[in-house]
């Protein structure tokens, strides 16, 4: 146990605040909360009179508080949120910006020996990211100690049981609470300034307890960016709804590139997500709390089903234990509406807090009850006895046809897990989110607090195992081989397992395993290491563990397979014996190499995505695509390497930079060749889903493609032609008809401007009214610049877009049956027309592909009138890629149904007029993830001009009836 002679400085700081406050009613709040102070409140300490009298206000109904926030120390010198906002947390009708919310924060520390603010980073947009501790001035002044205890604890390698017991006793778990990843979920970021300023000033024995017994770390606002726009939007448009006349568009952007994908960033792309990661892996907190706002009245995580395996079962048991006290001590102050169990699953580990699961800790989350801003709205709770249906998402058996027809739970039904849930209308206030959001977070910290030995404990038992299951299990290791034809995205696969902490060594000498022979050099990763179980989670196929349940996210990840990238799962344990130089590096970089002299530079197509980057770097060079494979000394240069005429100085540099293998030689080899003109770009985006837009973005921008970003005004102004050569509709909308017509216009404009109030809206974009779509004006647009010789690229389901408005005529677009689900499984794509520039780089017939719930294509034929009775249809030569369906050929993860895909076209090339529609049934450009196939996207902007169909092969004599 710490000492609490620390105590004594905090004790003469409340009897100072006590003194000050005296005069001004103490007494009679006192009297007043008598059932507070029975249930833990100090009796010495002075209380804020005010706060009391205006929460009570703001609070709509007596049961929505409870005893641990109806109060609020008032200390002299130690500013409450009140003393800097000028408001009480909760105020209707109040949110907060994030500079405001870190001046708060920084004024607390300035005046609090119990709190400490850490810059960690920067967002996108420059605003400052930081860490809030919290504890009691012992704490605080030791940080660095007990960060040093966890560091032990989470990888206890060399440690004894005596002296990772004895570490267990003298450290402090650090809890780590985050609010704001999504920025439209706005409460909970409120609520973590009064719940940081009541745990540096409150004299509580609960407070006490938490004090003493843990540390507080806070994310306040793990979105910063998103959270400015989102509050620029509220005072613009959110403030003025009342009910029944909401705005009916939402604000375009949250971040820079994504909304709610900042918590499926799988490979911490964004940089606010992987500051966290890089905090997290020096801290180590045992606990990650994530606050969300979507459920009511507030939904507490416990892991249920489908749950990954291979994480450690300690932690199955320690999640509904602290979701469970959460209920139990809620039920007691009297709050409905806690349940547990019931929503998201334990399958994906790319959720944001799970960083911790992920490393041995422990994920939390809640979705407490939100409202339109900070509106107090009116809850209409449906009626008890309607059917119950789950949410659909996570744990719900599939298909769930009363959940898909309500869209979401009846969470007015009582459920096992759901022992008091709230009924009936009634209003609900930004305070009633913070009421229960504070007091749900105060009761998880104080069982931290009791049990903080049990979860550092655990924390240690689940760091050892991790690193014993790994000697224990089959899979003793994986090997990335050496040698690969691209070793550019062998280096991205090792520096995402180095980013997320996994220890990666390279082969001092050949490795001769039970698997085969690989090189010297040869990237291993053993699995007896702290972060085993995650390296296993990341490199493995994924074996969905009862297809009759529905998952909230993807069902698979395999990184190998989402690379192209050969990883080889090791069962032969002498690999954990083998002789490696561990990586020390956070990330490596494997040079390209030039050889050959000559004014002729040929740079291998072997399927990177640096190829396109180097294309631009070398845009004012002269560079063409060879169109069959040659070879020069030892090196053969597949179809679609680079041919490379002069600046050979910039185009060694370049080549080293990016990973490339290039030959520089005397004269053009005399193989066919085109010139890879660079094209004018444009990404098309919708205004109500900009989302996977931003994933292309944010691929372009990272592999230095220039583009246009357009939306609906630029489409309808016409002579697309003129201005761009390309066109990409990224995966948006979800149907052709959303995609042209957006977000419905409700008679007034919505604009999306900046403007000095409101400085964070126009961002990326600008519009006077969001509304409306592009209609059939912009539809006509798009038909003008293909038949004028445009090449038109959609990914995903904006591909249901060029088939059903007309574009791509001969192209059906179907969908797949209610009971089909494929949560993106990876699975095999067959390519057809392995000459076509699109598959440059690829040096399979069959490649990985992931399945999202793009468009079932097929591509009508003229019929045949000398094919034999019987005889299968030709493939049309447009179809260029198709999936062979089936459950052979799915590779990692779940599809159900996979007959339903089955020969369907995966990309279709169709011509119009003088252009092109080029359809990908799936997305190749997925979040920051199935880097395999960004490739056929590049390739296709790159070769755009010279991406040509065969004429269809004339009917075999032999056809001909007799
Ligand atoms: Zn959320």
């Amino acid at each position: 146990m710490p000492t609490r002679l620390a105590g004594s400085p905090r004790l003469l700081v409340a009897l100072v605040g006590l003194a000050l406050t005296l005069g001004s009613g103490i007494i009679a709040q006192t009297a007043q909360n008598k059932a507070v102070l029975s249930s833990g409140q100090s009796q010495s300490q002075g209380n804020d009179d005010d706060f009391a009298r205006q929460v009570h206000q703001w609070t709509t109904r007596p049961d929505f508080i409870s005893p641990l926030v109806d109060h609020l120390p008032k200390v002299a010198g130690v500013p409450s949120p009140k003393d800097v906002l000028g408001h009480h947390i909760g105020e209707p009708n109040k949110l907060t910006y994030y500079a405001d919310i870190l001046t708060y924060y920084r004024a607390l520390a300035a005046k609090s020996p119990r709190v400490k603010v850490e810059t960690i980073g920067k967002s996108n947009e420059g605003r400052d990211l930081v860490v809030v501790f919290v504890g009691s001035d012992e704490s605080i002044r030791n940080l660095e100690q007990y960060r040093g205890y966890l560091a032990q604890l989470a990888d206890p390698r060399g440690l004894s049981e005596e002296q990772a017991k004895a570490i267990v006793a003298k450290a402090k778990p650090l809890y780590h609470l985050s609010g704001g990843l999504h920025s439209g979920e706005v409460g909970p970021s409120e609520m973590l300034m009064e719940l940081a300023y009541r745990l540096a000033t409150e004299d509580s024995p609960i407070v006490d307890g938490i004090r003493d017994n843990v540390i507080v770390s806070i994310t306040p606002v793990a979105d910063p960016d998103g959270r400015d726009r989102n509050v620029d939007w509220y005072y613009k448009y959110g403030i003025h709804e009342t009910e029944g006349h909401p705005t009916g568009a939402g604000v375009p952007y949250w971040g820079k590139y994504v909304f709610h994908d900042d918590n499926r960033d799988i490979n911490y792309s964004q940089v606010e997500m992987r500051a966290l990661l890089d905090w997290y892996l020096q801290w180590h907190p045992p606990i990650m709390h994530d606050l969300h706002q979507a459920q009511t009245l507030l939904y507490t995580f416990s892991g249920q089903a489908p749950q990954n395996p291979n994480l450690d079962p300690i932690l199955f048991g320690e999640l509904p234990m602290m979701a469970n006290f959460e209920m139990a001590e809620m039920a007691k102050y009297g709050m409905p509406g806690v349940w547990t169990h019931g929503y998201v699953d334990m399958w994906s580990p790319g959720y944001l807090a799970f960083m911790s699961s992920n490393h041995n800790g422990m994920i939390r989350m809640y979705e407490i009850q939100g409202t339109s801003g900070a509106n107090t709205t009116k809850l209409h709770l449906g009626n008890p006895n309607a059917p119950a249906g789950r949410d659909g998402r996570g744990g719900a058996p599939a298909p769930d046809a009363a959940a898909v027809t309500a869209g979401r739970s009846n969470q007015a039904q009582r459920e096992w897990f759901r022992p008091w849930p709230a009924t009936g209308d009634f209003d609900w206030s930004l305070r009633d989110n913070t009421n229960y959001g504070e007091t749900g977070v105060l009761i998880a910290l104080q069982y931290t607090s009791r049990f903080s030995n049990v979860i550092l404990d655990n924390f240690y038992v689940k760091s050892r195992n991790s690193v014993e299951t790994g000697r224990k299990e089959t899979v003793a290791g994986y090997v990335i081989p050496a040698g690969q034809r691209d070793m550019t995205r062998v280096e991205r696969v090792v520096n995402l397992l180095r980013m997320q902490g996994i220890e990666v060594g390279r082969a001092t000498a050949e490795l001769k395993l039970k698997e085969g022979d690989f090189p010297a050099g040869s990237f291993v990763i053993k699995r007896d290491q702290p972060y085993s179980r995650l390296a296993k989670i990341l490199l493995e196929k994924q074996v969905y563990p009862d297809p009759t349940l529905r998952t909230y996210d993807d069902a698979s990840w395999t990184m190998g397979l989402m690379s192209h990238v050969e990883v080889k799962e090791i069962d032969d344990k002498s690999v954990l014996d083998a002789a490696v130089t561990p990586l020390k590096e956070k990330a490596i970089t494997i040079a390209g190499t030039m050889t050959g002299a000559g004014p002729i530079v040929a740079v291998a197509h072997y399927g990177s995505n640096n190829m396109i980057a180097l294309r631009y770097r070398l845009k004012d060079l002269k560079v063409q695509a060879a169109e069959k494979d040659f070879k020069q000394g030892n090196v053969t240069f597949p179809a679609g390497s680079f041919l490379v005429s002069g600046g050979t100085a910039k185009v060694k540099s370049a080549v080293e930079a990016l990973g490339l293998t290039a030959v520089a030689m005397s004269a053009l080899p005399s193989v066919p060749m085109h010139d890879l003109d660079l094209p004018r770009v444009a990404v098309y985006s919708t205004w109500g889903s900009t989302q996977d837009v931003g994933w292309v973005r944010y691929a372009f921008d990272q592999f230095e493609v220039p583009y246009d970003l357009i939306y609906k005004d630029r489409v309808r102004q016409g002579d697309l032609k003129s201005a761009y050569d390309v066109i990409v509709i990224p995966n948006q909308a979800g149907t052709a008809k959303r995609l042209v017509f957006d977000i419905e216009s409700r008679g007034t404009p919505i604009a999306y401007k900046k403007s000095d109030q409101f400085k964070n809206l126009g961002m990326y974009g600008e519009s006077d009214d969001i509304t409306g779509g592009m209609g059939i004006e912009g539809v006509h647009e798009f038909d003008k610049f293909v038949r004028a010789g445009g090449v038109l690229v959609t990914l995903g389901t904006a591909s249901y877009f060029p088939s059903e408005f007309g574009l791509a005529p001969k192209v059906d677009a179907a969908r797949t049956s209610a009971q089909f689900y494929s949560p993106g499984a990876i699975i095999d794509a067959e390519i057809l027309h392995p000459e076509n520039p699109i598959f440059y780089g690829y040096d399979q017939k069959t490649i990985a592909v992931r399945y999202g719930s793009g468009p079932l294509l097929t591509v009508q034929t003229d019929s045949d009138p000398f094919a034999g009775a019987g005889a299968p249809p030709p493939t049309p030569p447009g179809v260029l890629m198709r999936y062979p369906g089936g459950d052979d050929h799915v590779l990692s993860g779940l599809m159900r149904g996979a007959n339903e895909i089955r020969n369907k076209a995966a990309i279709v090339d169709e011509p119009n007029g003088k252009g092109q529609v080029i359809l990908f049934a799936g997305n190749p450009c997925y979040r920051w993830q199935n880097f395999g196939e960004f490739n056929m996207l590049f390739n296709t902007v790159l070769n755009y001009n010279d991406i040509k169909i065969e004429a269809p092969k004339p009917a075999a004599p032999t056809s001909v009836p007799q």
